[in-house]
């Protein structure tokens, strides 16, 4: 019999006033889940997925552990539509749980993941991620767009492209485990290791023993390296492996790890593959070495790490990634979660404000013409007094238009209207500017004898 110890240390962290992580410890399962979604919501569905993960677990194997993920994924959507302040909220959740091996003739650690939370084996001395980040910055190292170190400190590196609590349909990555005496599982939040390098997680895996000192260091340097987020490390000792470890040669259980050059990817539980996990035997082809590879990491039907991305639509924006650090797709992508209606191009809706604008367009260049050319006024036409249709000088596109000569020459114009009338004299209808050119004939004629003088002493010498 495998037997496990535990321990668990969290912390809000030095920034953050509410611990949104949530933990748990119920041999033989231990969990990590960060929530998020503002006002606690993050509080409220990390809790909802390990209730509901506690409550789903039932027989101990991988597939029952990855059942159990989906029903704690389905809680958390559930809670989520049923209030409108926990709308949008998600958790992640990285599970450590005992199993039997598919044979029946041992047992494994199974390892569940779903978002950022991670999972660490350490063997020998040596640590190993055993978890795949759902992460963007994650895709784009795959991509090999950036580096390992550039997505420890990139911005968005707090973008999550797989979550519970989004989608009733939910990807969960596993893995199986040879357990052996000494191992040491570490499940924690991105609060460790955004915090603490992976050198120095190791260095307090490989001082403190007991897994509760272990967790509290943990802790307690993420606060030193800043705390700026929520932290919680469970620690996972494997302290009794039955007879397992004497079956394996001392250099054996040395190997196992080191020696598998590849990485180990997980197979992927979701909707993209209903088929579970094959029997451990099989993996005992690709080895080829001596070592019985029953005994070594158990890896099955692997879906590349690529369509895994492609089918993760979902993008959910940590609550602690400030919102204009987002990129605008992602921001798009959010917006696209929400479930869409069949688009119905043109409706009556569409028509009646078509059938407005037009109006509105219509009359607005209505009244330019309007305004343009249902005016007259009087000014010289060459050099005699005419009524023209339009504004004086032209009005956008319509220039003035000719509508009658008076007969009016330019040198009978009295000197004080003389200036207004090269203007233009704007009389709004055709009556006002006829009526003008009467009063202008009647003062000429009127001044006719008295101005007389005035009027030749100006154009004659
Ligand atoms: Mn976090």
């Amino acid at each position: 019999m495998t037997a496990l110890r535990a321990g668990v240390a969290s912390d809000p962290g030095r920034v953050r006033s509410v611990n949104e992580d949530s933990a748990l410890i119920e041999h033989p399962i231990f969990a990590v889940a960060d929530g998020m979604g503002g006002h606690r919501a993050g509080d409220v569905a990390s809790q909802v997925a390990l209730d509901a993960l506690r409550r789903a677990v039932g027989e101990p194997t991988t597939e029952a552990l990855v059942d159990a993920v989906r029903r704690a994924n389905d809680a958390v959507v559930e809670r989520a539509s049923g209030a409108a302040e926990l709308r949008g909220m998600g958790t992640t959740l990285c599970v450590v749980a005992l199993v039997d091996d598919h044979d029946g003739d041992g047992e494994r650690i199974a390892v569940a993941n779903v978002g950022d939370s991670r999972a660490y084996l350490y063997r020998d001395g040596e640590l190993e991620q055993l978890t795949h980040d759902h992460t963007l910055v994650q895709t784009m190292v795959d991509d090999a767009r950036i580096t390992p170190e550039e997505a420890a400190v990139h911005p968005q590196r707090h973008i999550v492209t797989r979550a519970l609590g989004i989608d009733t349909r939910i990807e969960v990555d596993t893995w199986e485990i040879v357990p052996f005496a000494g191992d040491r599982f570490l499940v924690c939040s991105d609060g460790l290791f955004n915090e603490v390098e992976d050198d120095r997680i190791a260095a307090v895996l490989r001082r403190l023993a007991d897994p509760s000192d272990a967790a509290a260091e943990l802790v307690r340097l993420a606060n030193d390296g800043g705390g700026r987020d929520n932290i919680t490390c469970v620690v996972v000792d494997v302290v009794d492996d039955g007879d397992r470890a004497t079956a394996a040669s001392a250099a054996l259980a040395g190997e196992a790890l080191t020696s598998q050059g590849d990485r180990r990817e997980p197979d992927v539980a979701g909707f993209t593959s209903a088929a579970p996990a094959a029997p451990a035997g099989e993996t005992g082809s690709d080895g080829g070495g001596a070592a019985p590879r029953d005994d070594d990491t158990v890896m099955v039907q692997t879906i590349p790490p690529a369509a895994a991305r492609s089918a993760a639509a979902v993008a959910v924006a940590r609550r602690h990634a400030p919102a204009s650090a987002l990129p605008r797709s992602e921001r798009v992508r959010r917006r696209d979660l929400r479930p869409t209606r069949p688009h119905r191009r043109f409706t009556w809706r569409v028509a009646l404000f078509m059938v407005l604008l037009l109006a509105v367009v219509g009359s607005a260049a209505g009244a330019v013409w309007w305004y343009g050319r249902n005016t007259y006024y009087v000014g010289f036409d060459g050099d005699e007094v005419a009524v023209f249709r339009g504004r004086p000088g032209g009005f956008l596109w319509f220039d003035p238009t000719l509508v009658e000569r008076t007969g009016i020459e330019r040198e009978e114009v009295p000197e004080s209207l003389a200036g207004r009338l090269a203007d233009g004299v704007d009389h709004g209808t055709e009556q006002g500017a006829r009526s003008y050119v009467a009063n202008l004939e009647d003062q000429i004629d009127g001044l006719d004898g008295d101005s007389a003088t005035g009027a030749s002493s100006t154009t004659s010498p």
